[in-house]
């Protein structure tokens, strides 16, 4: 953005707030050369990057396709779809302060991976199986494992701790 006091064009974004319509964007952004701070409107489809698919393809960044393969993967589970639309929201801010043109489907994929991982562990290794397309069923079985490791280590500083490991008991096997 070509800065008003300067000409310069470098500047950095401070605050992205989206109008009261969500269809204009407010932000406050800092010249870099002159530090002058100056204010931009802009429209949310000129913000928000192309995301580029596998495949090479280009398509409009959709929050509601993060949502929808969240809640696919959160089915039957004990996460709410408001908890779901917290993490649309971080990575659909996330992405406006990056203001880049183009962001790859693997960015967005890891940011959903990262939330689901701290939520529900099912939910993760659901997502994760159809997000990741994992090449071979050895790959899966590697993911799951490392979830478990991961899970096990957890569960073993909370008993060095001596808290209590009741919440973990209904998905404990039965022998
Ligand atoms: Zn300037």
């Amino acid at each position: 953005m070509k800065c008003p006091a300067c000409g310069a064009i470098d500047d950095r974004v401070i605050d992205s707030r989206m109008a009261k319509d969500n269809s204009v964007i407010r932000r406050r952004r800092q010249c870099l050369a002159c530090k002058k701070r100056f204010t931009t409107y802009e429209r949310i489809e000129e913000i928000l990057p192309y995301v580029i698919k596998k495949d090479g393809r280009r398509e409009a960044f959709d929050r509601r396709k993060i949502v929808e393969g969240m809640r696919r993967a959160c089915e039957k589970r004990p996460i709410s779809i408001e908890r779901i639309e917290t993490v649309a929201d971080a990575i659909e801010q996330e992405l406006m302060d990056r203001s880049e043109k183009e962001i790859s489907v693997s960015f967005i994929g890891e940011r959903v991976m990262a939330a689901l991982e701290e939520m529900d562990d099912i939910a993760y290794v659901r997502f994760a199986s159809v997000y990741r397309s994992f090449r071979d069923i050895e790959e899966f079985i590697q993911e799951i494992r490392e979830l478990s490791d991961l899970k096990e280590a957890r569960e073993q500083r909370r008993s060095q701790n001596g808290s209590p490991d009741g919440e973990d008991a209904e998905i404990q096997d039965s022998p």
